[in-house]
């Protein structure tokens, strides 16, 4: 036998499940049925609302499908051109892909790794329907300028704000600025279902749009039964699921204050060798939800990504490589038209760092010393 006891494993995300959360699950797998089936499904639904500060919110079974929903009840489809940046999980892209329109990718800011509007710009063409803003690991896009390109040019403002519960944009929550939002309660989000989602908006005839479309078509009011008025889709959220969203949603501050501290052990940490890198920004009146906390090694630098990450490795830690460019993936339907530099070098300079709730400082420093020695 090893004298020396083997290190504890560091996952990159773990969810936070408490006795609330098997408490309103148990329940809702015992009595959730009949009658009772759609109560935390509405319970679920108002607490986001509620959080959020927005009128409408419709459960899902995932963060895909509410961004699918939603680009359908906007009408984009065959040949119409939506804008989003070429940093990014595939997610948010195939929607778009699955209505046969075009994702167009463009670069990103290089501190905010978001959408860089003046790239958005200059992508627009009489095509182009949509700017998908995903707030990119908590980062906030630069809301007010895409707001203003959007309105000058007639554009949708949709915002994937799958990675961002608990970001704020100048006092308005993130997912809640754009015609629609839409969330992930995938078991690596901060807040979790096992799978979900939901579809946010102040809208009122979108709203009824997508009721409808989630509800294989059938509108609310229609009195005759299995009469549907249009093709829909089918990507609702189980009550049980909802369930265990109720209670992610009652510690909704806390698990976001959760991410945020975890950030700043890790900034104090890495505080002796900020000058070589960088890490998710907060800026001027905002507050940052820190879904996954990423460093930047910066360019004047030699960093190898890989042998950090096997590092990571050998020290039993979950590293992550930043999202690659989408345009590198070679992915039929999905071009780019232009070059996208930032994206590029962010891609092979950056790791997501481990970040899973309940992480403690000796962890996090067994990172840290890691990344320190890398830099
Ligand atoms: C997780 C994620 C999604 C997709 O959510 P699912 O619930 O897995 O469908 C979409 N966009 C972004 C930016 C994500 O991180």
């Amino acid at each position: 036998m090893s004298i020396e006891t083997e290190k504890s494993r560091i996952y990159y995300t773990k969810p936070s499940i408490t006795d609330l959360e098997i408490h309103y699950a148990t329940d809702a797998a015992a009595n959730g049925w009949g009658e009772h089936c759609y109560e935390y499904i509405d319970r679920f639904e108002r607490l986001f609302r509620e959080h959020l500060g927005v009128q409408h919110a419709i459960a899902t079974s995932s963060g895909t499908g509410a961004l699918h929903m939603g680009m359908a009840a906007l009408g984009i489809g065959p040949d119409d051109e939506v804008i989003l940046g070429d940093i990014n999980w595939i997610a948010s892209a195939a929607p778009i892909v699955h209505l046969g329109a075009k994702p167009i990718l463009v670069d990103v800011l290089p501190d905010t790794w978001c959408l860089d509007p003046a790239a958005v710009e200059a992508a627009i063409t009489p095509r182009t329907k949509a700017i998908l803003a995903v707030h990119l690991y908590g980062n906030l896009c630069d809301m007010d300028t895409l707001s203003a390109i959007a309105q000058k040019h007639g554009l949708y403002l949709i915002e994937d704000a799958a990675e961002a519960i608990g970001s704020i944009w100048h006092g308005r929550r993130a997912g809640s600025m754009g015609v629609f939002g839409a969330f992930s309660f995938h078991g690596t989000k901060t807040i979790t279902t096992g799978e979900g989602g939901v579809f946010v908006t102040d809208d009122d005839a979108l709203y009824e749009r997508v009721l409808t479309l989630s509800n294989h078509g059938r509108a609310r009011g229609e009195s005759r039964q299995f009469w549907p008025e249009r093709v829909g889709f089918k990507y609702k959220m189980s009550n049980v699921q909802a369930a265990i969203g109720c209670a992610q949603m009652e510690r909704i501050d806390e698990l976001i204050a959760g991410k945020r501290a975890i950030f700043s052990m890790y900034q104090n940490a890495l505080a002796s060798v900020s000058d070589r890198i960088a890490m998710n920004p907060e800026n001027v009146a905002t507050q940052n939800g820190y879904w996954m906390p990423t460093v930047v090694f910066l360019s004047n630098l030699t960093f190898d990504r890989d042998a950090l990450l096997l590092a990571f490795k050998e020290d039993r830690i979950d590293g992550r490589v930043f999202f690659w460019p989408i345009s590198d993936l070679n992915i039929e339907g999905i071009q780019c038209r232009v070059h996208t530099p930032r994206a590029h070098t962010l891609y092979q300079r950056a790791v997501n760092l481990p970040s899973y709730h309940n992480i403690t400082s000796d962890e996090i420093e067994r990172v840290a010393n890691l990344i320190r020695e890398f830099a």
